[in-house]
This record gives structure tokens, C-alpha cells and sequence, in this order.
């Protein structure tokens, strides 16, 4: 969904409220969007400027990072953006108030492409399927959810420790 950034500016103090619903395609492979990109945005013209903001929404397949299990997961994003039609591509971008004001290459603002960026920073960096994930047994490779594998991992006898860590400095 693109909107012009003209019809926004020409009507200063007017909120444009849009609703976004459509398949977006994550563009990350081990990040697949699996429901559309739904939201409300509203566009505001605010002294020349644009002001974006707006709530996204997804479900994206992730993989647990201790069992190694996909599992679904929604996505929210939560977002501020200002635009500055008249700012050069190389001009330094201003920070106000804690945000960036962009300059806008095109005379559309794509909002879908606003949305999946979003959406993709909100992923967790280190997934998992639930908080208390058991992960895989280190020993015997068991997923510890489904089947306690009754392994007790490997004590490294300390006098050893001592020695790898002195070899280990020398190599
Ligand atoms: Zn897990
Ligand atoms: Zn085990």
C-alpha cells in the first residue's frame, strides 16, 4: 500500500487513517511471515512534514533456539516515522525528539515496506517456543520437552579444567 506524500501535505491538520490487510512476504528466509500484515496507520502533514505512525501486526514461523522446533508466533510493531520530502538524499537527518526524520526519495510513501521492516525488528533475536523450553539434551541430543532422556551432563573433573585452560591459553 503506498500513499502519495502530496495528498497528505496539500491537506496540513487532516489525518489520513488507513487500514492495512495483505500478504507481505517477509523477505527473510528463516523469518516467514505466515498471516497477512494487518494494521492502522495515519498520516499526518505536521509544518511540510509527514508523520507516520501506526500499529502492525503478523504471525511469523520461528525456530526455537534451544529445541530447534518451528513454531508460530505473533508479531507487533509499534511505529513512529517522519518524513521530509524536501531533505536531500545526502543531507544529514535530523533527530528530533529521540526519532529520525527521514528524507523521501519517492513522492509515495510505502507503507507496506514500513510495515515489514518493522515487523521484521520485531522478531525475537534468540526465539523460543515457550519461556521455560527445555532445549536439546547436549549429551544424547533428546528433545528435553517431549522425552526427559535421564542423561546427567558431563562434570569435567577440575584439575583438568585447570590444565585445559592453561593449554588452551597457549594455543
Ligand atoms: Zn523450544
Ligand atoms: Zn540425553
Amino acid at each position: 500500500m503506498k500513499v502519495s506524500a502530496e495528498q497528505v501535505r496539500s491537506s496540513p491538520g487532516r489525518r489520513l487513517r488507513l487500514q492495512l490487510d495483505e500478504p507481505v512476504p517477509s523477505g527473510a528466509e528463516d523469518l516467514p511471515f505466515v498471516a497477512s500484515v494487518r494494521g492502522e496507520v495515519e498520516l499526518r502533514a505536521v509544518a511540510g512534514r509527514l508523520r507516520l505512525s501506526g500499529r502492525f501486526y503478523t504471525e511469523a514461523e520461528l525456530v526455537c533456539g534451544r529445541c530447534l522446533r518451528s513454531f508460530r508466533t505473533e508479531l507487533s510493531a509499534l511505529v513512529e516515522e517522519w518524513y521530509d520530502p524536501d531533505l536531500g538524499p545526502t543531507e544529514e537527518v535530523p533527530v528530533e525528539d529521540g526519532v529520525l526524520v527521514m528524507p523521501l526519495a519517492d513522492p509515495e510513501v510505502d507503507v507496506t515496506e514500513v510495515a515489514r521492516q518493522h515487523l521484521l525488528l520485531a522478531a525475537p533475536l534468540v526465539p523460543l517456543c515457550r519461556p521455560d523450553c527445555l532445549g536439546l539434551c547436549p549429551v544424547c541430543g533428546a528433545d528435553r520437552n517431549a522425552n526427559p532422556c535421564g542423561c546427567t551432563p558431563r562434570q569435567t573433573d577440575p584439575r583438568w579444567q585447570v590444565l585445559q585452560n592453561t593449554l588452551g591459553g597457549l594455543l
